[in-house]
């Protein structure tokens, strides 16, 4: 898999213990179902809102295409926000919060955690603890968001893919209290909690500042406004669906080349929207991995991107697994 131009992995990466597995040792908790919470009625309403604003911003994009002229700025503002706030969660919040694939300077830390703020995801810490809740349960009852949670048949099938979509933000969860043991090293971290306290004011700037080049560019005020559906509402309305169909999509539809003891499958149109993301079989077989796309025909553009941090000196200690491992884990998929 690795050839001469890729950083090889040194030894010690290679068999290091992998911290999801680590998270997953705190006696984090099979808990009773009283334990469980509602999420409180302000956090449910400001589900609703950062769900249901995009649509009505695809909308609004839609109706007033057909009204006003096509706009090379909203399309750049559109697409360049896409890739920068999915590359964020993908390369940040993913790779490097939640499973430590690669270390990053500093400004990496604070500059991904930032803009994927703006993702609309909720906060660095509570996305982390939440998907290595999902790597410790996966597709078992106290997975946060397995689609394989309703039964059997077709409205258990749907139900399960509205659940792993976006109901389970509505659903019962463990307290603040117990959800923390899963991030003690992000707690421990000198920048990413300063970074996850003040969400609400990235995720609010992501909309700002599109609007504001949006005026800066064209001088008027439907110009921004303009601006801030196309760069603000719409590029969250895709980043979410696309995120969130890697815990749906990803869970139900696709191959299985890895041995991983659970439903996670190889989605080839996810694993180009989400920039590598959705080869999510190969991600729970080798959760520590930096590449997810592990053959040449899998596009992994989050791996390119930590390679390129990695060429101007921003990322090193990239994590691959070795290929025995690879090739004894499909061989088992294969016998399986
Ligand atoms: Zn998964
Ligand atoms: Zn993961």
């Amino acid at each position: 898999m690795t050839t001469s131009a890729q950083p090889r992995p040194t030894p010690a990466t290679a068999v290091a213990p992998d911290p999801v597995v680590l998270a997953l040792a705190l006696e984090a908790p099979q808990l009773p179902d009283e334990v469980m919470q509602r999420p409180s009625v302000a956090t449910q309403v400001g589900s609703l809102i950062a769900i249901t604003i995009p649509f009505l911003g695809l909308i609004a994009a839609i109706i007033l295409a057909w009204h006003t002229p096509f706009s090379w700025l909203n399309l750049a503002l559109f697409f360049g926000g896409y890739v920068l706030t999915t590359l964020a969660i993908t390369a940040g919040y993913h790779r490097l919060f939640t499973h430590k694939s690669y270390k990053a300077a500093p400004v990496v830390s604070v500059v991904l955690g930032v803009i994927g703020s703006m993702a609309v995801q909720g906060s660095i810490l509570n996305w982390v603890a939440t998907h290595r809740r999902h790597h410790q349960h996966t597709d078992r009852p106290d997975d946060p968001h397995s689609p394989h949670a309703f039964g059997a048949g077709l409205w258990g099938s749907l139900r399960g893919m509205v659940h792993s979509h976006f109901g389970w933000f509505f659903a019962k969860t463990l307290p603040r209290e117990v959800m923390v043991k899963y991030v003690p090293d992000l707690l421990a971290d000198r920048v990413v909690p300063r970074v996850s306290r003040w969400f609400g004011l990235w995720a609010i700037l992501g909309q700002l500042i599109p609007a504001a080049i949006g005026f800066a560019v064209t001088g008027t005020w439907m110009g921004a406004l303009m601006a801030w559906i196309w760069g603000g509402l719409l590029r969250v309305f895709f980043v979410h669906h696309v995120t969130w169909s890697v815990n749906s999509v990803c869970h139900l539809w696709g191959s299985r080349p890895f041995e991983s003891h659970d439903e996670s499958r190889n989605n080839a149109v996810m694993g180009v929207l989400a920039m590598g993301e959705g080869w999510h079989n190969t991600h729970h077989a080798f959760p520590a991995s930096a590449r997810h796309g592990l053959s040449r025909r899998e596009l992994d553009v989050t791996y390119w991107f930590i390679r390129l941090l990695a060429a101007v000196g921003l990322a090193s200690e990239i994590k691959l697994p070795p290929r025995a491992r690879i090739e004894a884990k499909r061989r088992r998929a294969r016998a399986s």
